[in-house]
């Protein structure tokens, strides 16, 4: 695929740097984050249109704060900075960058001068969003002022072919964040070339490049990200090269194994299903930890997988559902370590020894690019705007240990859950909505009998991208019928819970 005459975004450590190229791509231009540790020599061979230079957490000043080049940086493109990235500009062009005695985070309103190139068409006064402590002093020479914040502070700046902004246009609570960089594209003369088309187009023909020999082996979820590789793969080279492997571990939800395998029949893909519920259920027998469950779930799909390969001896490629936010070379600020809040499953995740290549079709991809280039590829719509599924499914929300009798209490709760909430058109508006089985058990009264039953809690929860998440506020009455209609139907539970802990401090599974 043509990747370049885009954009190149250089990321400082900015928590907001991934959304710069996500606004971009949504205006139709292509757009790669690098690392500032990246060349010249690099940048040049991307050919970019522009060059954005995001925020980040030091202070341009500071003995150890990230720097790059500008003066070479910009005889490549005009440049766009944001935050640490207008910082940046100023200091290395000559301007003063200090701490500011004003720190503006948040809300905070600018006008600007009619004069400049970038704001035009917008209103004077602007609501934007911001993040510093430390401010331009003073504009390096051939700069002026262009926005000024309440507080009488600089909010932008701009030279010929330089813009800069105090503020982050690309977070959503900037009011016309995306009209900067509409207006940037066009004084970069970009070309839009970025669309579900001309992306399905161009990894159909990277794949049929890639892979000359060999036949493919896809795992498939059931998922987005699974069905849409799988669908690239079989469009570039024909259903019979491409070996996909459905696994039915037990632990999806009802229906959803049959349901699932015949559409991907319909949509003309070689699936292979293969039941291996009670090689599941056999070794998830008394394990309650967590970790210890995914663990063992992820060991026994690659023995199944290893398995399906020695019977297709052809195979010499492995498909993997890869995202863009996995592969991206982020800035880690301050090298500071991450702590494993849970083990990730993913069923694409098999591992080196398997001798296979690796095809990754979906590396260049946004979560939301690969919805709009699923329903593209002409994948029904109910599977592309399906809730997230963990890879573990239903064993992590099963607290404690996973037996035929609790899974089918939490299947036939989850039905009714989920039912409900497409009958009263709430599916859409929830992130992700399911039930968690607690082994807990509680006294109630059902038929002027003693009842001594298990507890079931509901989840349903809010988010954009599953980083952060805030639970659903339900009408009463909502609430109300799910509950009877769950104590109703499903024997096992006689009470029922609504869990109202937002992202963070919990975590959006329970396990
Ligand atoms: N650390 C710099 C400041 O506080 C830049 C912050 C940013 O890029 N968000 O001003």
């Amino acid at each position: 695929m043509k990747l370049n005459e885009g954009f190149v975004i250089i990321d400082f450590g900015s928590q907001f740097t991934q959304l710069i190229c996500r606004r971009l791509r949504e205006l139709g231009y292509f757009a790669e984050v690098l690392p500032y540790t990246v060349t010249l020599e690099k940048i040049k061979k991307h050919q970019p249109k522009g060059i954005i230079l995001s925020g980040g957490p030091y202070s341009v000043f500071e003995s150890d704060a990230p720097q790059f080049d500008i003066l070479e940086l910009e005889k490549q493109a005009p440049l766009l900075g944001i935050c640490y990235g207008m910082q940046l500009i100023a200091h290395k062009k000559g301007g003063v960058v200090e701490k500011s005695l004003v720190k503006e985070y948040g809300h905070t309103t600018i006008s600007w001068s009619s004069e400049t190139q970038i704001f035009k068409g917008l209103p004077l006064n602007q609501e934007v969003w911001m993040s510093h402590g430390d401010i331009v002093k003073s504009v390096p020479s051939g700069f002026k002022i262009t926005a000024v914040t309440h507080n009488q502070l600089p909010a932008a700046m701009e030279s010929d072919r330089i813009w800069a902004t105090q503020f982050h246009p690309e977070v959503s609570h900037t009011q016309n964040g995306d009209h900067i960089f509409k207006r940037f594209a066009e004084l970069c003369q970009a070309k839009p070339n970025w669309s579900a088309n001309t992306v399905g187009e161009g990894l159909i023909q990277d794949i049929k490049d890639l892979v000359k020999q060999g036949d493919v082996l896809c795992a498939l979820s059931g998922g987005v990200d699974s069905s849409v590789t799988a669908m690239l793969l079989t469009r570039a080279l024909g259903a019979e090269r491409v070996h996909c492997v459905f696994v039915n571990n037990g632990l999806l939800r009802k229906n959803e194994y049959e349901n699932v395998l015949k559409m991907y029949h319909e949509i003309g893909l070689h699936v292979i299903g293969v039941d291996a519920t009670s090689l599941f259920l056999e070794q998830l027998k008394s394990v309650v930890d967590p970790e210890q469950k995914r663990k063992i779930i992820g060991r026994l799909f690659i023995e199944v997988f290893e398995d399906q390969l020695t019977h297709l001896p052809q195979v010499t490629w492995l498909a993997q559902g890869t995202l863009y936010p996995d592969v991206v070379e982020s800035v880690k600020p301050f090298g500071g370590p991450t702590q494993t809040i849970k083990s990730h499953h993913n069923v694409g995740g098999l591992p080196q020894n398997m001798k296979l290549k690796i095809i990754e079709p979906l590396r260049w991809l946004f979560k939301d690019e690969v919805r709009r280039l699923g329903l593209y590829l002409g994948l029904p719509k109910p599977m592309i705007e399906r809730h997230p599924f963990p890879g573990p499914g239903l064993a992590i929300r099963i607290i404690g240990e996973v037996s035929a009798e609790s899974l089918e209490i939490v299947q036939k709760a989850d039905q009714i859950f989920i039912d409900m909430l497409k009958e009263h058109d709430l599916y859409h508006k929830i992130w992700q909505a399911f039930c968690v089985l607690l082994p807990v058990q509680t006294v109630g009264v059902q038929g002027d009998g003693r009842t001594y039953e298990q507890v079931l809690a509901l989840r349903a929860v809010t988010s954009r991208d599953g980083m952060t998440a805030d639970w659903y506020d339900f009408e009463p009455a909502f609430l109300k019928k799910l509950s009877n209609q769950i104590t109703n139907q499903v024997s096992g539970i006689n009470r029922v819970v609504y869990d109202i802990t937002s992202k963070p401090p919990g975590t959006i599974e329970w396990e």
